[in-house]
């Protein structure tokens, strides 16, 4: 039983220290030698717990390749532990595409910019400073936390958080749930405030496909053409009509949509645009997640104008619905043809985990706690994050950054895009609304 309230957290300080976060550059790009090493960050977190009496630990997969993770005991020693995590590293920005240095953490006109400002140095501000008041004002969470601050999200997690889930598994001892991105921040709809928790994300299977047929001379007939085999499929594959396939989480959250707004509910791809559409700057997030999405990314084939190549590649990044994965990968394999060798690169599973949960009833209580008129519903994530790894051990992953978020700001053209920014009075919210959680004020 807390003494302090946690939601009296003193929230004027999360900005800056979410801001010199950003101006620490952690740019992923993947194996490409430009990544930055997350080390940096990872030091600075370290020192910044210190100064509060944490002592928290540094894993190194490769050099500079640095997650942190430590424990912080809870009020209440019957209940498992909870895995509270964020990302350090962050993707790459061009700088001639913004209005400001994607580096410089600059606060002004009430936002917060630069890379990382929602993905997700946002949530590693909001994790530290809430620790930090725990120390400052004396006070505990309700579940013992394994604070994790992970490397390399952005290019799958290979040597972050799967990582550490590969090697270090102990560490995650005990915990049952984790929140992390995507999730918890609040859409208009209907005029009313509706807060997605992310209970699910779809299953990732990036592939290569290969061509290979005979080299010649461009002036020669030649019907093994390695570019025109693999363009057939590609073509193939781009076209591809996914059938509608809404899992339970789409179906409770559109449900809901037509509830506050009238509209009709029903399977009609037109009633599930138009539901769709209600969402906003989410509808992006969440339009991709009624089907199976599969998009050709790359291609690469021959040198020369008048040389057939003997070989040509290409790739693509397909989505698909928790449970269809299998059926999915062949579906792909049968468009391509048997010319053409397809090799998944990167799989992983999706999931989906229950929104009817008392986790969940916790966050909703916190949000209400700062938004009384909030409604909360839950949403299947079209992308990737690292609770994937940690479902590998049993933990259940929730998104839950919570951000109570203008209606004109466009929340998911800021992931990954130009100009990312974050309102200052969203992080504020967010700061306090996670210490409500943590500190399981009801
Ligand atoms: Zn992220």
């Amino acid at each position: 039983m807390n003494h302090v309230d946690p939601a009296a957290i003193d929230t004027s300080t999360v900005a800056e220290l979410c801001a010199e976060l950003i101006r620490i550059d952690t740019s992923n790009y993947g194996v490409d030698p430009r990544t930055k090493p997350e080390r940096p960050a990872a030091d600075f977190v370290v020192d910044f717990l210190k100064k509060y009496g944490y002592e928290s630990e540094i894993y190194e997969s490769e050099p500079g390749r640095a997650s942190v993770v430590l424990r912080v005991e809870g009020s209440n020693p019957d209940l498992p532990a909870l895995v509270v995590h964020g990302h350090l590293d962050v993707v790459p920005a061009i700088s001639d595409n913004w209005t400001v240095d994607p580096f410089g953490g600059e606060i002004k006109d009430g936002y917060l910019w630069g890379r990382g400002a929602v993905d997700m140095k946002n949530m590693d501000a909001m994790i530290l400073t809430v620790l930090a008041d725990m120390k400052t004002r004396g006070w505990k969470p309700e579940r013992e936390l394994i604070v994790a601050f992970f490397a390399d999200e952005e290019a799958g997690g290979v040597l972050g958080a799967q990582w550490m889930v590969d090697n270090h598994p102990e560490l995650f001892a005990g915990a049952t749930e984790a929140i992390s991105e995507v999730g918890g921040y609040s859409v208009q709809v209907g005029g009313q405030n509706v807060y997605l928790i992310q209970t699910g994300e779809k299953g990732m299977n990036w592939m290569t496909l290969t061509a290979n047929g005979r080299a010649g001379h461009g002036s020669q007939v030649n019907h093994d053409n390695a570019i025109t085999k693999l363009a057939t499929a590609i073509s193939r594959i781009g076209q591809e009509q996914w059938p509608i396939e809404l899992t339970d989480t789409v179906r409770v959250l559109l449900e809901k949509v037509a509830e506050l707004t009238g509209l009709p509910f029903s399977e009609d791809p037109d009633d599930l645009a138009a539901l769709v559409k209600e969402l906003g700057p989410a509808s992006p997030f969440v339009g991709a997640t009624l089907k199976t999405q599969a998009n050709p990314t790359q291609l690469d084939g021959g040198y020369k104008v008048n040389v057939i190549p003997g070989v040509a590649t290409g790739a693509v990044d397909m989505r698909p619905i928790p449970g269809t994965e299998d059926k999915a990968d062949y579906i792909i394999r049968e468009l391509a043809g048997s010319d053409i060798d397809v090799t998944s690169i990167v799989r992983t599973s999706g999931y989906e985990v229950p929104f009817d949960a008392n986790l969940v009833d916790q966050m909703s209580a916190a949000i209400l706690a700062e938004d009384p008129d909030a409604i909360i519903a839950p949403y299947l994530l079209s992308g990737g994050t690292d609770n994937k790894s940690l479902m590998q051990l049993g933990i259940t992953g929730y998104g839950f950054v919570p951000l109570a978020l203008p209606a004109d700001y466009n929340f998911s053209a800021m992931f990954h895009g130009n100009d990312e920014r974050v309102p200052l009075e969203s992080l504020e919210f967010g700061t306090r609304t996670l210490a409500r959680f943590l500190g399981g004020v009801r």
